[in-house]
């Protein structure tokens, strides 16, 4: 409630008291209260002239020694008055009496109701002020949409990077609103719908907001989950009044983020409760009714932003609704680079940053995890007092994006510590002893984020969308190489091995049914779709005979022994270095590239090689493999 509502209340409560003792005072001025047995002494004596009996109560006068006096008494419950009655008449004393008005019990019946009636009204308009921003019931479809204007925006396609296509695209949106003119001529027609999709964090919201900066038109953004309301059919009033004005601003561009919030399919199981599914049924039908309403040259477009594809209602995606679908990347190694200059331009580094070396360091990294390394480096520096962030400020805080904060806190004992040292040594020594790995650029034994105590990053030496056969044998070598060293040092096996031995197998798994790199099995793809893997009811009708499967079982195992065999080999070979490294890195905590070259006294063995093998080399996706827990 607010202050001058509740002020209103409480004078009306302190009015209202006020009244009722003034209506007391004048009512009971002169009348006198008196106890019941006292009036039947008066009446019966004689000296009572004058009664009015009601249901509950008596009152009249009476003659004392100081003249008439008005009194008034409560009559006892169920007490028979017509005794009264004619006694009273026997003194003669003047008789009349009171029914309580008809009004009376009428009104006592419905007040209540009138009382409850109103609090349910006053609270229900106030929640529904509450949901729409306040400005009364009127305001109920109202838009949360947001109108940019130009000259607020100041992000443009400079602040954008590493997605050079999907700018392109969307330039090219701009200009078909600029110069709808020119296509129409042409008798082109200009797309009604375009779709973003992507990872989270690559920049989709950015984007648009980037379009709304270039565009000189207006620009309504609105986030779907703001359609989705309380009451069924608010989502629905909003889409319609959206559109509204943008058409009646056209041209102009509509951006819609989040699109998967209203636009998940109906036919899956998506949707939660009951009622936010009727909600944003009726919501996505309103989307999809408004976008067919419009003429394709009617100068409006609508720019839609999705994670999540695969989950939105086959109908939005129909031709003629969104023509175009642009896939928004995680950037690569250029793009890495161009997204880490254009957020350090407000941060102070030394000359000594070296943003193609941290590009490198981060592949697989979202432009929002980009931005947040340079901007973790410079708290970071401030946090050590300095005023200019440095490489390695930069560089601790890719670790920190990568592996999740260090925990210092947590105590390892001093046998953990080592048995962790050598675990991730064993993935170094094997990675640079194999024929076909990438170098090691890090090792580390700071315990992070949640479960790795520590890590080893290798390091392509440049980005990588092919991998042979040869390579997968060496990265499922290096991955056992962990729990190898661990074996050879310690002689017992412990559980820092998991995640390698899971990440190995699912190499394994795939050379054999994915990529055809079995000899026994042959070049047959059986591989488990992505959809089939994650519902469990599909890999019940496998069509992999048992016999096969046994097959599949034991060439998987083979690769992984072979890979196990040849790290222990390694290891076996260098255990001096194994243990010389293992003294600096419980000393360190964490070993460099230049570090372990300086240890070995020349550089990583392969390094001149361009790592490129183009014989026995497959296409597919890479197994991500840069870190080994
Ligand atoms: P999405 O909407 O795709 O999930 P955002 O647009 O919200 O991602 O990205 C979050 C932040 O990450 C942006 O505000 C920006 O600082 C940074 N960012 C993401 N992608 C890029 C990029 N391609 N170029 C520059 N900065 C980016
Ligand atoms: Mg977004
Ligand atoms: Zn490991």
């Amino acid at each position: 409630m607010d202050p001058r509502q509740r002020n209103i209340t409480i004078a009306w409560v302190i009015g209202g008291l006020i009244l009722f003792a003034l209506l007391q005072t004048f009512t009971s001025g002169q009348t006198e209260s008196i106890e019941f047995s006292r009036f039947l002494d008066l009446a019966e004596g004689g000296q009572v002239t004058e009664v009015n009996i009601s249901e509950t109560s008596v009152s009249g006068t009476f003659e004392s020694d100081e003249g008439e006096r008005e009194f008034s008494t409560t009559l006892p419950v169920n007490y028979e008055s017509n005794q009264l009655v004619d006694q009273l008449r026997e003194n003669d004393v003047e008789v009349t009496a009171t029914q309580p008005s008809p009004w009376f019990g009428l009104l006592s019946f419905i007040l209540p109701f009138l009382f409850i009636g109103g609090l349910y009204f006053f609270f229900m308009r106030r929640m529904r002020n509450q949901l729409t921003g306040g400005g009364g019931p009127l305001s109920l479809g109202k838009n949360k949409a947001k109108l940019y204007d130009r000259t607020d925006l100041k992000t443009t396609f400079k602040d954008v990077a590493g997605v050079d296509e999907v700018e392109a695209e969307l330039a090219e949106v701009v200009d078909y609103l600029k110069n709808a003119d020119k296509f129409r001529k042409v008798g082109a027609k200009i797309p009604k719908g375009v779709l973003l999709v992507g990872p989270p964090g690559t920049g989709k919201t950015l984007l648009a907001r980037a379009v709304a900066g270039e565009a000189e038109v207006p620009f309504f953004y609105i986030s779907a989950s703001e359609f989705i309301e309380l009451f069924v059919g608010l989502g629905a009033a909003r889409v319609r009044d959206l559109f509204q004005q943008a058409r009646d601003r056209a041209p102009a561009i509509v951006f819609i983020d989040e699109i998967d919030a209203i636009g998940q399919s109906r036919s899956g199981a998506a949707g939660g409760q009951m009622g936010s599914h009727q909600e944003q049924e009726q919501t996505l039908q309103q989307l999809l009714t408004e976008m067919d309403g419009f003429e394709p040259n009617s100068g409006v477009i609508l720019v839609a932003a999705s994670n999540r594809p695969e989950v939105l209602d086959a109908a939005l995606l129909r031709p003629g609704r969104f023509d175009r679908q642009i896939q928004v990347n995680l950037p690569d190694i250029s793009g890495r680079e161009a997204i880490l200059r254009i957020h350090s331009r407000d941060v102070r580094l030394t000359p000594d940053v070296d943003f193609k070396v941290l590009a490198r360091r981060t592949p697989g990294f979202s432009g929002a995890q980009l931005a947040n390394v340079i901007n973790e480096a410079a708290l970071l520096a401030a946090r050590r007092g300095k005023e200019i962030a440095d490489m390695s400020d930069v560089e601790e805080a890719i670790d920190r994006v990568f592996a999740g904060l260090e925990r210092r806190s947590q105590v390892l004992t001093e046998k953990e510590r080592r048995v962790v040292a050598y675990h991730e040594l064993g993935h170094a020594l094997v990675a640079r002893f194999v024929e076909n790995a990438d170098p090691v650029h890090r090792v580390s034994i700071i315990p992070r984020g949640i479960g790795a105590l520590g890590y080893t990053q290798q390091l392509p030496e440049e980005e990588r969308y092919l991998m042979s056969e040869p390579e997968l044998r060496d990265m499922v070598a290096v991955l056992l190489g962990g729990r190898s060293a661990e074996e050879i040092v310690f002689d017992v096996a412990t559980t820092g091995a998991g995640d390698d031995l899971r990440r190995a197998t699912e190499i394994a798994r795939r050379m054999v049914m994915e990529f055809g790199m079995s000899e026994k099995v042959g070049p047959v793809s059986i591989a488990e779709t992505g959809s089939r893997f994650l519902n469990p009811m599909f890999r019940q009708g496998n069509d992999v005979s048992e016999e096969a499967q046994v097959m599949i079982d034991r060439e998987v195992k083979a690769i992984l022994l072979e890979g196990r065999d040849k790290a222990r080999k390694i290891l076996a070979e260098h255990r001096d270095d194994l243990d010389g490294l293992a003294v600096v890195l419980l000393d360190k905590e964490n070993l460099s590239r230049k570090d372990l070259d300086e240890f070995f006294g020349e550089p990583t063995p392969k390094d001149d090689e361009d790592g490129s093998k183009t014989d026995d080399i497959l296409k597919g996706h890479l197994p991500q493999i840069q870190r080994q827990g």
